[in-house]
């Protein structure tokens, strides 16, 4: 699986992955939202999980790799909220689940996503285990709103920040893991503002077709009479957020040399586009304005 090393965690991490050294202490996996938290937690617990792991590379043969990857492993809980918190109950299935031996490993890890999502109970309840932790139980909280938890639990827990990956690194990983061209590479990084969680929904290609018609429309309402273009513009304006994102699509396009050349605008129309897509998008995120009429004012005036 493609895994992004957000360099600072995973280097420290590592550590423990040395079975004599290893590390007797619970984790705080802290930072923006899709910036690789979980996903780090994951491949970082199953690698742990895994008999003959070499650093963050499963053997994929052991009993422990071969629950993996059925999706079920009887020494990994994961807890996630249910109807936006982490309740109590929750919280005592994980802790009893914490009691016994690991089964086919030598630990038991129990990760809790949107740890901030605990109630003050389920928190009260964590803390006697994470005062006293053994070193066959690791706990891993994932959050986006670490100043949410109790500064109790924080205070028992390392913290390890995940930041924003570079566009280099993003290019990199996506050369390395997805043998994907520069410019398209460039393209991915420079829309997923380092966050490689976005990264990665921009590889989905449901996703990528998504983008695709965004900039179709943009050729078709280019190419059309007026008439026709209003057909058009009822259908991208009625959801406010869309429409945003449609216009940012078209900006991203115009932007770009080599895909504006798709449109046949010339220099000055598309300086003029570009200009008049900006003010609209304002318009459409701090004020209620129509934006049919918004959008048909926009194409008139080239
Ligand atoms: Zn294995």
């Amino acid at each position: 699986m493609a895994f992004f090393k957000n360099d600072g965690v995973t280097t420290f991490l590592e550590k423990f992955f040395d079975t004599d050294q290893r590390l007797v202490q619970n984790l705080l996996f802290w930072g923006e939202e899709s910036t690789g938290k979980m996903t780090t937690a994951r491949v970082f617990s199953e690698a742990l999980l895994c008999s003959h792991n070499k650093k963050w590379e499963r053997c994929n043969e052991c009993s422990s790799c071969k629950m993996i990857n059925q999706g079920y492993h009887p020494d990994l809980m994961i807890i996630e909220p249910e109807k936006n918190s982490v309740k109590i109950e929750q919280i005592k299935k994980g802790l009893e689940f914490l009691i016994y031996h690991p089964q086919i490993s030598s630990l038991r890890i129990l990760i809790i996503d949107k740890a901030d999502k605990m109630t003050e109970d389920s928190q009260n309840a964590l803390l006697k285990t994470l005062e006293e932790s053994r070193d066959n139980i690791l706990i891993i909280l994932v959050t986006d709103a670490h100043k949410k938890l109790l500064s109790t639990i924080r205070s028992r827990l390392l913290s390890l920040r995940f930041i924003r990956a570079t566009d280099k690194k993003i290019i990199d990983f996506l050369h390395k893991e997805y043998s994907l061209p520069q410019e398209e590479a460039s393209l991915i990084a420079e829309r997923a503002e380092g966050k490689i969680g976005k990264v990665i929904r921009l590889m989905d290609p449901d996703y990528k077709k998504v983008l695709d018609k965004k900039r179709e429309y943009l050729i078709k309402i280019l190419n059309q009479d007026f008439s026709k273009q209003s057909l058009y513009f009822k259908e991208i304006t009625e959801d406010k957020k869309e429409l945003s994102s449609t216009l940012e699509e078209w900006l991203r396009m115009l932007k770009s040399n080599k895909e504006s050349s798709r449109l046949n605008l010339s220099l000055d129309k598309r300086t003029k586009l570009i200009s008049s897509l900006l003010k609209a998008i304002y318009l459409i995120i701090d004020t209620n304005i129509n934006r049919q009429l918004l959008m048909e004012n926009v194409f008139l005036q080239l």
